[in-house]
């Protein structure tokens, strides 16, 4: 076996510029159930991720492996940090989002829009500005494995919170199964994972690609960015130059702010979710079903 063992597939000149020759994929850690929700901590020199069916989130570090962050999680799900540093997660069993304040309690941010409970709150980001956007499909309630049967008391959609006043809106509706999302570097474009309606007999494969509003309170447009094949996009992060790095069956997609997919990181395992991390926000994590990877990159994420 050559070292390194080749971990990429390119389809573009401009994604050779974006990885290692000399970088393999290794794998940090196994034997979890379905993992989601990495989330790079600069200042502790490391990495949060849920463990969704344990109902537990974990903690990786190069100096202590993997332990257990918290236990019970209310099977949480995506996660995030905030523009004051703290950890923001969605969860599926208690139909919210928390956030961990620096003195280690917690605050419920959100559990309801109009009046009605939340889904399953899965995916979140941050916008510079403070806002937190997240989506809200039916996921999280349909099944034991994930949080647990719930009744769904609203569509899908995706929201804007403002944690000044707790109010969430829906910023876009007209969706099947909202899930990861990221913002574009200059926070001007959202893109979207579309992964349908829970039970369909296909799931669906697209990137949505939204403006944002320039007062940051809405979107427009939502046409179809791209077609992930294959499998489904879920968790989506953007890197410094604006190329979307996403999830997929068969590793993770990187696709140009054209919409074209440039290369791929073969993974062994089906990825969920992944964050850009480590000291120069160079290293990719990739949670991938059972197991935790990563990679180091030439590139740098937002
Ligand atoms: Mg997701």
């Amino acid at each position: 076996m050559p070292h390194p063992s080749p971990c990429t597939e390119s389809f573009d000149p401009r994604f050779e510029q974006l990885v290692l020759f000399n970088a393999e994929l290794e794998l940090l850690a196994d034997g979890f159930r379905w993992l989601e929700g990495p989330v790079w901590f600069g200042d502790q020199q490391c990495l949060l991720f849920s463990d969704i069916p344990n109902n537990r989130n974990l903690r990786w570090s190069v100096q202590h492996g993997v332990s257990v962050f918290r236990e019970p999680s209310a099977f949480a799900n995506g996660q995030t940090r905030d523009r004051q540093g703290r950890l923001i997660s969605c969860h599926h069993q208690s139909r919210c989002l928390t956030r961990l304040e620096h003195d280690g309690t917690t605050t419920t941010l959100v559990s309801q829009a109009g009046g009605q409970r939340l889904n399953a709150p899965n995916d979140v980001v941050v916008k510079g500005d403070g806002s937190i956007w997240f989506s809200d499909p039916l996921y999280g309630l349909i099944n034991d494995y994930e949080g647990g049967r719930q009744s769904s008391e609203q569509p899908p959609a995706l929201y804007r919170l403002d944690p000044a006043s707790g109010v969430a809106r829906a910023v876009a509706n007209d969706f099947d199964g909202p899930n990861g999302l990221a913002f574009s570097p200059d926070e001007q474009l959202l893109y979207v994972a579309e992964t349908g309606a829970p039970g369909a007999s296909a799931p669906r494969q697209f990137i949505r690609r939204f403006r944002v509003s320039p007062d940051g309170l809405s979107l427009s447009g939502g046409e179809l960015f791209h077609t992930v094949s294959p499998g489904w996009a879920d968790g989506l992060r953007v890197d410094q130059l604006g190329n979307l790095w996403c999830s997929a069956a068969d590793g993770v997609h990187v696709i140009a702010p054209d919409g074209a997919l440039i290369g791929k990181v073969l993974v062994p395992k089906r990825v969920s979710n992944l964050c850009f991390g480590d000291r120069h926000r160079s290293r990719l994590f990739i949670c991938a079903s059972t197991a935790l990877y990563s990679l180091f990159t030439a590139t740098r994420g937002c």
